[in-house]
């Protein structure tokens, strides 16, 4: 790999907490979003306009939100639980995005490759040197797409606050539900949550 993306990786390990082979692709797919936006310097205010939604939940995430400095905290980070190694990246200034995916069957493909590699010991190593290095076209398919946010979901100050008639709890950003014009938090209108009060 080179100089530049290992420099990246070890960023990305830092933050993760382990190299994997989950890791240099999140990464791969990080180099191309932003490169494809035109972006260099995603930290900076380059970055203040990017948000990314990201299809997984898996280890591919903590690469992009390493390397582009977006987080779900700030609202720049957009988990979309498809079960997909994949994330669009967009400029919120403009309606283009590009949604980077990861091919189907090139885990299998690296792992040939890896195998003619030399000098690796560890079978590992070997797989991600691969992963790193292969033509970005066998790894990853791009395409440009168009992606709408609502001003609820953008980046920046909390547009409305609302109390929960039924848990007093407070909803911010428009996440309410209105039930015959009362107004609820989503799981006291459905009736159901993620949780059970025990
Ligand atoms: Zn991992
Ligand atoms: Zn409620």
């Amino acid at each position: 790999m080179t100089e530049d993306f290992k420099i990246l990786l070890d960023e990305a390990e830092r933050f993760h907490g382990h190299l994997c082979a989950g890791l240099v692709i999140g990464a791969r797919m990080a180099v191309a979003g932003l490169r494809e936006l035109g972006i260099r310097e995603p930290k900076g205010r380059e970055g203040m306009n990017l948000v990314i939604w990201v299809e997984i939940d898996r280890c591919p995430v903590d690469a992009i939100i390493a390397l582009t400095g977006r987080t779900p905290g700030r609202r720049s980070i957009k988990m979309i639980d498809y079960g997909k190694q994949a994330a669009t990246f967009v400029d919120t200034r403009t309606p283009d995005a590009v949604r980077v995916s990861v091919r189907t069957g090139c885990l299998e493909k690296a792992e040939l490759m890896a195998k003619g590699l030399g000098g690796f010991n560890d079978q590992r190593i070997a797989l991600h040197e691969a992963l790193a290095s292969m033509p970005e076209e066998q790894l990853l398919a791009l395409s440009r797409v168009s992606v709408t946010i609502g001003a609820q979901d953008l980046p920046g100050e909390t547009l409305a606050t609302t109390i929960c008639q039924k848990c007093g709890e407070t909803v911010k950003d428009g996440r309410q539900a209105v039930v015959d014009g009362d107004v609820f938090c989503r799981p006291c209108a459905l009736g159901r949550s993620y949780y059970e009060e025990i």
